[in-house]
């Protein structure tokens, strides 16, 4: 049992997927969870929201780009002044812009550096004042397979995961000190809307690179989430967990 009873949970891009699975599996032991996306309607967010209260749990959603370090301050400061500190951050929110060199503009570049990247920095700074307040918090970013291994036509995309990796080595560096432990979970091929976009021909050949024989699922990568803001995993700083059936080693 963790002690996760009223504390302050934030998950970004917590809306669907992913980060909808991570807000659920901290449901259990009912902490305050503040989910953020930026999905055009809020028909996500409110399943996640609906899904969260029937567990009892105390839940808010805010629509708002993480990409903006103004807002992502204003949004974090608020937070601290409602409940009075954040215990836990996961750094999920993300995009896709795939195209190959040649064809990708500027936009697609600093989009995806932005809201991957410069969102992790821009939520990362605005909790990490009350984690040390409080001598103790967890961070987990959520990068990627792709970040290690490279992909053709994600450039962008391969880039700002592996950046996080190098980010979140340092923050752990940081703010060991202060109780804080900054963790990154590489997910490998997870089967949710970022992937179901993706060609039949693509999706299969992926598989066949996957030793566990079948894609991940949001679940498996919020136990791992979940686990590295335990207790049990109190001695565990700097790291990056990879969860993808084998794909990569
Ligand atoms: P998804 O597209 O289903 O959900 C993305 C979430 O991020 C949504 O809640 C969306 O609103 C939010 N978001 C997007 N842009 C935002 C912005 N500017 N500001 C705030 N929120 C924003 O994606 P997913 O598959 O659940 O992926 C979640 C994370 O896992 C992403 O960081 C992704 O890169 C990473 N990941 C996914 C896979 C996979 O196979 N699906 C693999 C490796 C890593």
């Amino acid at each position: 049992m963790n002690n996760f009873d009223s504390r302050v949970v934030v998950v970004t891009g917590g809306s669907r997927d992913i980060g909808r699975s991570i807000a659920l599996k901290f449901s259990g032991e009912k902490p305050r969870i503040i989910i953020v996306h930026y999905d055009p309607d809020e028909a996500d967010s409110e399943k996640t929201l609906n899904e969260l209260s029937l567990r009892g749990v105390q839940a808010f959603s805010h629509r708002i780009d993480v990409s903006s370090f103004d807002a992502m301050d204003r949004l974090f400061g608020d937070i601290i002044s409602e409940f009075g500190r954040i215990d836990v951050l996961i750094n999920n929110a993300g995009i896709t812009r795939d195209k190959l060199l040649m064809r990708m503009s500027e936009e697609d570049w600093d989009r995806v550096i932005g809201i991957n990247l410069q969102g992790v920095f821009n939520c990362t700074k605005a909790a990490i004042r009350s984690m040390i307040r409080q001598k103790k918090g967890n961070i987990v970013n959520i990068s990627s397979v792709v970040g290690q291994m490279g992909n053709a036509g994600q450039s962008n995309y391969c880039a700002s995961k592996a950046g996080i990796m190098g980010f979140t080595k340092s923050i752990a560096r940081e703010v060991a000190g202060r109780g804080i432990n900054v963790n990154a979970v590489a997910p490998g091929f997870i089967d949710t809307g970022m992937t179901a976009v993706l060609p039949e021909n693509v999706k299969e050949k992926f598989m066949q690179q996957i030793p566990l024989g079948r894609l991940g699922r949001p679940e498996d990568i919020a136990e791992a989430v979940y686990w590295l803001c335990s207790d049990a995993a109190g001695y565990i700083t700097g790291q990056i967990i990879h969860v993808n059936g084998g794909l990569y080693m």
